[in-house]
């Protein structure tokens, strides 16, 4: 894509790194820059530095013109190497408006729950509307971890490399989802329910609603038809995980596993040896993987 007209952007001032609003959601934009600010100074304090991003959140007007994901609404980070924003290298970007693709992830998980889980889940979020208003906010520092990945190196990351430094692509989204519950559990443990409560569903869809499951094959769900929601469920299951191991192991463990881990030539073997030594939990996410 060509570079990104900022002129169709409002520019929001007093964050450490640039920040773009579609008109009309600036306050939504500054309270997504603000957790962007705790979760950056969160992860630099336990991993060290990263590439400072480019900020975006956008209406679904503005949005293909900053980023050429075709779903809107799902947060991500990604190269910016068109000199769009001064000298930086990624951006970072959101959805400004509750994404129809939210509902349908809501949807999925929803069908499957009993009526006990799906109280929990009114009770969290609502309804499919209140979940996709709240819920992607939280991923932001998901994304934001995914910068760290790219430190050793980022121009190896051009393109289409899914796994980003890691040597699955699995491997590197339980790593961000390792920071992201450790970052809400530390700072902002109030959010902790509006995660977990729909991950926790995840563990109730059949194998016959899901094409691929394997651990192996995360980086096929987007083949498939319903692709987004699927890798949805794959990221909730890992989410699910991370909690485990989080609450063993914690930022040392989290610190360890982006030592241990961000490398692409491992084996399988080395993986799960890696695995092991920062806690035989995350060994065990891998052995009881819902295959
Ligand atoms: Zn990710």
């Amino acid at each position: 894509m060509g570079a990104i007209d900022l002129s169709r952007l409002v520019a929001i001032e007093g964050f450490n790194f640039p920040l773009y609003a579609s008109p009309g959601a600036e306050a939504r934009a500054r309270a997504v820059g603000e957790r962007a600010e705790r979760a950056i100074a969160w992860l630099t304090g336990i991993l060290g530095p990263a590439p400072t991003p480019a900020a975006f959140v956008v209406g679904p007007g503005e949005w293909p013109g900053v980023t050429e994901l075709p779903i809107y609404g799902l947060p991500h980070v990604d190269r910016m190497d068109d000199g769009s924003v001064g000298d930086l290298h990624w951006k970072m970007v959101m959805g400004a408006e509750p994404g129809g693709f939210w509902r349908d992830v809501y949807a999925f998980i929803w069908t499957h729950l009993d009526p006990e889980g799906q109280a929990d889940v009114r009770g969290a979020y609502g309804d499919a509307d209140g979940f996709s208003a709240c819920f992607p906010d939280l991923i932001v520092v998901h994304e934001l971890a995914h910068l760290f990945q790219g430190e050793h190196g980022p121009a190896e990351l051009d393109g289409a490399a899914p796994d980003r430094y890691f040597p699955r692509q699995w491997v590197s989204e339980l790593f961000a989802n390792l920071a992201l519950y450790g970052y809400l559990a530390e700072v902002e443990p109030s959010e902790l329910q509006t995660l977990e409560t729909i991950c926790l569903g995840a563990g109730r869809v059949p194998r016959s609603e899901t094409p691929v499951r394997a651990l192996d094959d995360m980086y096929r769900s987007l083949e498939f038809q319903n692709g987004a929601v699927l890798y949805c469920w794959y990221q909730f299951l890992l989410i699910m995980g991370a909690k485990r191991i989080w609450q063993r192991v914690g930022r040392d463990g989290l610190r360890s596993y982006y030592q241990t881990l961000n490398r692409p030539d491992m084996s399988d073997d080395d993986i799960l040896q890696a695995l092991e030594r920062i806690d035989p939990e995350a060994r065990r996410l891998v052995r009881e993987w819902p295959e």
